[in-house]
């Protein structure tokens, strides 16, 4: 199993400069062959070995042999996932959330016209020290850089990347390491997931009485205020000098994504971490496809047979209000969400009724606190 740990570099002057330059180098390697490539590819003339011979020893003499390597391996990674997209593609097999097939791009940021500052470092290039809670990158040439950050995968060593992060000044680092994964032994439990936009997870847990839903709502709200400090400098930046964007504009594009990121993380981690303590063995989730071009401002997420078949009785003769279903067969009142979860429980197993007695209102979790359902909720 591929695991991969992020840290934080925080290199001298001296040592940044190095950085700088292994970089920059990196990037002219990648766009050098990526152009003959992407030539190549427009033309229908694409040849694996076109150039390769010739860059390489051009480059290994500046980067290394081992880095030039890795760039035109990470390379030619890129470019066999391309293929096999277009391939899907031309099979109509593409997945729903790929809109578009393009072959890879180079290490530049179109915005600011520069290089993408990354390098690749070879599993048996680096080694990471540790003295007494300080730890260092050890790479060739005698670069003993100061990293920060908890290493949280131990294993087999892959690749590193080191990359530059230009709006904030620093410098990453990607380390892939292959874990051992643990064996389960124990019996099958699963867990039945709705994902949505106002609960970000609706769960129900094979053999609990009560569903659970962590609610979405702090992280919308999180979400629409940074949009709306965007718009207000996107349009003193256009009243100014005429451009949609600024340093500031392009930060705080970064900041909502991130807290975003991070919100959603949380709340992943906890249902995870959840699960884990029920011993559960399966997390099986519904169709997402629809979630993220309905991600607008009224949240309305697509409204799939996951939610309009009443989990009880099958029936379609029901009625949605708000949040509310309402079946017109059995009588059946539940939450959205909850009819949600469980049909995708119904259906993977096979209409096995195996809910009997399970509520119907979620309890909603908020991060940071719990806010239980209020009592006397109906039981399906
Ligand atoms: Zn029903």
């Amino acid at each position: 199993m591929k695991r991969v740990n992020k840290f934080r570099l925080r290199p001298t002057k001296e040592q940044e400069k190095v950085l700088f330059s292994l970089c920059e180098m990196s990037a002219v390697l990648w766009n050098k062959l990526n152009y003959t490539r992407r030539q190549a590819f427009f033309e229908g003339r694409f040849e694996w070995k076109e150039g390769i011979d010739e860059l390489y020893d051009e480059f290994k003499r500046i980067l290394c042999s081992a880095t030039t390597q890795q760039i035109i391996r990470k390379n030619n990674e890129a470019w066999r996932s391309f293929f096999a997209l277009l391939k899907l593609q031309r099979q109509g097999k593409l997945p729903s959330h790929i809109r578009k097939v393009s072959p890879p791009r180079y290490w530049k940021d179109r915005l600011l016209n520069k290089r993408k500052l990354i390098t690749i470092i070879r599993n048996d290039c680096y080694r990471i020290e540790e003295v007494r809670e300080k730890k260092w990158l050890v790479l060739p040439k005698g670069l003993k850089i100061r990293i920060t950050g908890e290493i949280k995968w131990k294993g087999k060593q892959g690749r590193l990347e080191i990359f530059y992060d230009d709006l904030t000044g620093r410098w990453y680092a990607y380390q892939s390491v292959e874990v051992n994964q643990p064996r389960h032994t124990i019996s099958p439990k699963r867990a039945f997931v709705d994902l949505g936009v106002i609960n970000i997870i609706t769960a129900w847990i094979e053999g609990e009485r009560q569903p659970i839903a962590f609610s979405g709502k702090s992280i919308l709200a999180d979400w629409w205020y940074w949009s709306k400090k965007i718009a207000h400098y996107q349009s003193i930046a256009m009243k100014m000098n005429k451009s949609y964007t600024t340093k500031r504009i392009r930060k705080y594009y970064r900041k909502r994504q991130l807290r975003f990121r991070h919100a959603v993380n949380t709340i992943v981690h906890k249902f995870v971490k959840l699960c884990y303590e029920k011993g559960v063995t399966e997390i099986v989730a519904g169709d997402v496809s629809g979630i993220r071009e309905n991600n607008n401002k009224n949240a309305k997420i697509k409204e799939n047979y996951t939610s309009s078949v009443c989990p009880r009785c099958g029936s379609t003769n029901a009625i949605k209000h708000k949040r509310l279903f309402k079946c017109l067969d059995c009588r059946l009142e539940a939450h959205k969400d909850v009819v949600g979860a469980l049909n995708i429980a119904r259906v993977s197993l096979n209409g096995r009724d195996g809910f009997n007695g399970v509520l119907a209102h979620p309890a909603v979790l908020h991060i940071g606190g719990l806010q239980t359902s209020p009592l006397g909720i109906p039981a399906l």
